[in-house]
């Protein structure tokens, strides 16, 4: 999507250990009416899908995500960082490694909200490594509800995570494929 692209050259930072910031228009400050042209654009390529729900991790998936939701006019819904697991059954839960800060913790998501009868797009971000997805696609799974598929902001192709993601089988739509970068060049897949 070239209108991303173009606001990643302009605004993106590259910070050492492969992170990208996008803080002042993704997931710091948010830049509304650009957030939602990228809203707009999963509409158009999951166009084709019965989407029930919208399903993100917190935090920086929810913005996106709500504003993907109103063009599918579905709810929205967010895995939660667990502190401690309450294990009473009414959870689906999974373990997410973050990448940012490299630990591994519990997400979980009411089984009220997502059902087998769901038709589910994950909307995240970024994808690196792809732990983030697996969890959310593990609670997909275990709900027993369609995936559609999934689509991500920016996907860092160099690490792996996306071709893991698309070997599984799942439809993984980003909107831009960053190929390599460095604190003074960046390349993105055509
Ligand atoms: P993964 O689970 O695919 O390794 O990482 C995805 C999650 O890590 C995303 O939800 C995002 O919050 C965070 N993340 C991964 N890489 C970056 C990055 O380069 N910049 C920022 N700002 N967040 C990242």
């Amino acid at each position: 999507m070239q209108l991303l692209k173009d606001r990643i050259r302009k605004d993106g930072i590259v910070k050492p250990g492969n992170i990208l910031k996008v803080d002042s228009f993704l997931n710091h400050q948010m830049d509304i009416p650009f957030i939602n042209e990228l809203g707009k654009e999963f509409k158009r390529r999951f166009s084709d899908c019965p989407i029930t729900k919208i399903l993100t991790i917190e935090a920086s998936g929810i913005g996106i995500a709500a504003l993907t939701a109103q063009y599918f006019h579905t709810p929205m819904i967010f895995a939660k960082k667990a502190q401690s697991l309450n294990l009473d059954g009414d959870m689906y839960t999974a373990k997410v490694e973050s990448f940012t800060h490299k630990k591994v913790y519990d997400v979980i998501l009411s089984k009220k909200f997502l059902t087998a009868r769901d038709h589910v797009l994950i909307i995240d971000d970024f994808l690196a490594n792809g732990c983030a997805l697996e969890g959310l696609i593990a609670i997909v799974r275990a709900a027993g509800a369609s995936l559609a598929g999934a689509g991500v902001v920016i996907e860092k192709g160099f690490q792996g995570g996306g071709d893991r993601i698309r070997r599984m089988g799942v439809r993984l739509e980003s909107l831009a494929i960053i190929d390599s970068m460095t604190e003074d060049s960046l390349t993105f897949r055509e």
